[in-house]
This record gives structure tokens, sequence and C-alpha cells, in this order.
């Protein structure tokens, strides 16, 4: 099922009641998988009272240490931000994110959408996992929702795609090979990183923006793993002539 593929991650949630609250919204969307990272206070009788009758996507919710571990095997990955732009990245509103979201799970791809800290939101080196950003454009005078509220508005986003009579985006074009998962990327961009500091195009004690810059480009376009496989058998060849 297409909502099977589909996880939302919270990091470092520190109030329980918001926890049972994202539990409730999902459920009344019709998503179930919930993954928290670092939760301060779980399992909490606050959660479980406000989550009402998605006690059962609460107690199923999966706990685990790092975003990594979070988005591990996810192909796309949607990294929602109260502000706009705090880093330049592809970013669109909770609609057009929810229907991307639906199409790539309805073709079968694992989709993570993830929610940040109450009081600072996702890290930067968070955001550089994502593929897309996701801003619900609230008013600048108080941008901030509360996070079970953002949590409930993607879900809608993606129920309404889901029952929508749409085609899917132009994305959705069949794909002949499975898009890499988060942990390749993540061993990929350390070898790339390795690599550029042995040809000495990257300073180590300047490095600047530039992973973040092929971060954004990489992600951007999205690798398949027959890319991502060409991609890593040039840095490794890059490696030997260098030695
Ligand atoms: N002070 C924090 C606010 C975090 S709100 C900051 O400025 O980043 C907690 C989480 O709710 C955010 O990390 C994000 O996942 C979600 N959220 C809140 N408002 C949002 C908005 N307007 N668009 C997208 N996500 C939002």
């Amino acid at each position: 099922m297409t909502e099977d593929n589909i996880r939302v991650v919270l990091v470092h949630p520190t109030h329980p009641g918001n926890i049972g609250g994202v539990a409730r919204a999902m459920k009344n969307m019709g998503l179930t998988r919930l993954v928290l990272v670092e939760p301060r206070e779980h399992p909490a009788p606050e959660a479980r009272w406000r989550a009402a009758s998605a006690g059962d996507v609460l107690e199923a919710a999966q706990v685990v240490a790092t975003i990594e571990e979070a988005v591990a095997g996810a192909q796309f990955i949607v990294g929602t931000s109260a502000r706009e732009r705090r880093i330049p990245w592809p970013v669109q509103d909770a609609r057009r994110c929810g229907e991307r979201i639906h199409s790539h799970a309805r073709g079968g791809e694992q989709v993570a959408i993830v929610f940040g800290r109450e009081d600072r939101g996702l890290l930067n080196e968070e955001l550089e996992l994502c593929n897309l950003h996701c801003h619900i454009p609230s008013h600048e005078a108080y941008p901030s929702l509360n996070l079970a509220m953002a949590v409930q508005i993607l879900c809608y986003e993606v129920r309404m795609a889901a029952l929508g009579t749409s085609e899917g985006t132009e994305e959705d074009a069949v794909w002949d090979t499975p898009f890499a998962p988060a942990e390749d990327m993540a061993r990929f961009y350390q070898h790339l990183e390795e690599t550029l500091v042995q040809i000495g195009f990257l300073d180590p004690q300047a490095p600047r923006q530039l992973m973040r810059r092929l971060k954004r480009l990489y992600n951007r376009v999205r690798l398949d793993e027959m890319e991502l496989n060409i991609l890593r058998g040039i840095l490794s060849e890059t490696q030997k002539q260098r030695r």
C-alpha cells in the first residue's frame, strides 16, 4: 500500500503532547509509520492521551538514535522548515510536496517526511539530507506552526493527493532503476569528499560551501542506483590514479 511507503520522522521532539498529536494527525489521514529520533520523553501518559484513538500508531512508533537511522532506506526525503530558505535548496509548499510524496510512494519508493525540534527546527546538516524542502506558507508575522499542526497539514495534503484523480506529477515517468536510498547517498558523499581532498580540490581548512553545493546538486536530481555506482566507480578510479 502507498501509505506504508511513507514515514513521518520527528527529530528530537521535546513535548510528549506533540508526539501524541502527531500520531493522531497521521492516523486521521491514513498514515501509520512514525519514527522518533531521540524523543526527550517517550512513552508518556500525555502522548497517549493526546493520541486518543491513535494509540496504536504511537505504540508502534520506532525510536532511533540518529536521523540517519530514521531515513535509512528512504529514496525521497522531504524536510520541513518554518523559515523560508534557511539554506538555499529546492523548496515547495505543502500542496506540491503532498503531491510529490504521494506520487513517489505510489510508485513504490520509500519516502520520509522529516520534522524538526519545537524550539530550533531542523539543523542545516539535517536539511542537507533532503531532496526537497517544504515550507507551509504561513504569515510572516508568525511563521512557525506547532509541530503537530505542521504534521497535520502535510498529512492532509498527502491524503488529498491520494484522493485526487490527478495522474501524478511529471517526475512520475517510469524509471528503470530504483533511486538510491539515504545510506548509499551518505556513503557516496563521504567518498566524494575524501576524493576531493585527496586530489586537492577541497581544502579541509577552507571547505567553504563546496560539499553543501554538491549535496544540493545530487539531491536535486536524485541518483538512481546505477548512476550512483558509476559515480562511485569514477571516484575509486580517481583515487587509484592519484596513488
Ligand atoms: N523555531 C523553529 C520552529 C520549529 S517548529 C524554527 O524556526 O525552525 C517545529 C517544526 O514544525 C519545524 O521544524 C517544522 O518541521 C514544522 N513547521 C513549523 N512551521 C512550519 C512551516 N511554516 N512550514 C513547514 N514546517 C513547519
